[in-house]
């Protein structure tokens, strides 16, 4: 028995929230003293198997194929369900990005194996895993128990830290052999989401101003974008501001929006409903700028700040500036 955990790659290095896959199948298997390796799917992954090195491992397995130079679906499906098949690991972990979310139902289908996605936690009581999982947009959390046997499992955006993970020696390398057919990749793959839509990928963004129905008005905008170039940070919003049009979809944060992990949230005249707040409680820092002191979020900002944004931002920007 064992863990897998599949490292996805982004930029040219390890996806954080693979990082963050590694820091729960370590935990896991720590936990249900099971060995943890991880996989790399690619044409040349000798990058990423580097990135890996000082990470505490028992094996990186490379499954490499010309096929597998640009993602596909089914050149991804198959790979890793070749892989699973000769590996037989225990657990098959991942973070629970775009692309997990389009190739991982495929290999449940074609292997037969449930595929329990988007956990935000799990127990391990006497050696049997339970995940734990929001489900009614976060209104609930359901304790999700495997049948046994085999399963593959994500883990959202932020369930665990990356910082976590725990380093090691350098683990060894091994090849795993596994054999695709041109013919049976039927899709090409566009550009990835954020740079098609001219969007940008808020799950990796280290700074995050996130507006609120208490900007008051689209004109006011202006005060929360000069605040985020002061301070480098990507602009995000609650769903009002979004269903309002003042700002497009993908700057939406929550349950049907993004989820992020930044090192700094600042939430400026949102109220901390939990369908914005799943979406940013793994944020490390939280600041808030709300004129009600008892708006919940204010639980679980770390700084909280009780007065008009429209009145206290651009003074902070200025300052920031100087
Ligand atoms: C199925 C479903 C899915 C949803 N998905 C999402 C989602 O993904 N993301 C999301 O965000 N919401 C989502 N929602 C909506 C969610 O329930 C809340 O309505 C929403 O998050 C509230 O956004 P808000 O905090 O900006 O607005 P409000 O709750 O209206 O809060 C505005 C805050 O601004 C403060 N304020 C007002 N003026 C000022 C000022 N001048 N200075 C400082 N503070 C001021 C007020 O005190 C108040 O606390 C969803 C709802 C449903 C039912």
């Amino acid at each position: 028995m064992s863990i897998l955990v599949v490292i996805e790659q982004s930029n040219g290095g390890v996806h954080r929230m693979s990082r963050e896959a590694l820091a729960a199948g370590q935990a896991l298997g720590r936990d249900l003293d099971l060995p943890v390796s991880a996989l790399l799917l690619g044409d040349d992954t000798s990058c990423l198997s580097h990135s890996l090195e000082s990470i505490q491992l028992d094996e990186i397995l490379q499954a490499e194929h010309p096929l597998l130079r640009n993602y596909s679906s089914d050149g991804f499906s198959q790979a890793l369900a070749q892989v699973i098949e000769s590996e037989s690991p225990q657990y098959v972990i991942a973070g629970h990005t775009y692309m997990v979310r389009d190739f991982f139902p495929r290999v449940s289908a074609k292997l037969n194996v449930p595929f329990l996605a988007d956990n935000i936690a799990y127990r391990a009581d006497g050696g049997s895993l339970t995940l734990i999982k929001q489900i009614f947009a976060a209104k609930l959390v359901a304790d999700v128990v495997p049948a046994g046997g085999r399963c593959i499992i994500s883990f959202q955006s932020a369930a665990f830290q990356e910082e976590d993970v725990v380093s090691g020696p350098g683990a060894t390398v091994r090849e795993v052999a596994i054999s695709l057919e041109e013919s049976a990749i039927r899709a090409d793959s566009e550009e990835p989401f954020q740079e098609a839509a001219g969007a940008v990928d808020l799950s990796s963004a280290e700074v995050i101003v996130s507006v609120g129905r208490g900007i008051g008005k689209e004109e006011n905008l202006p005060v929360a974008k000069e605040l985020a170039e002061a301070i480098g940070a990507e602009l995000a919003s609650s769903r009002p501001v979004v269903d309002a049009g003042w700002l497009e979809a993908y700057h939406q944060i929550g349950s049907s929006g993004q989820t992020v992990a930044p090192k700094l949230y600042f939430a400026l005249g949102i109220s901390g409903a939990i369908q914005h707040v799943v979406g940013m409680k793994g944020s490390k820092n939280i600041i808030l700028i709300n004129k009600d002191s008892e708006a919940p979020l204010f639980e679980l900002a770390d700084y909280g700040v009780v007065g008009d944004l429209l009145e206290i931002v651009p003074k902070l920007t200025d300052a920031l500036r100087a």
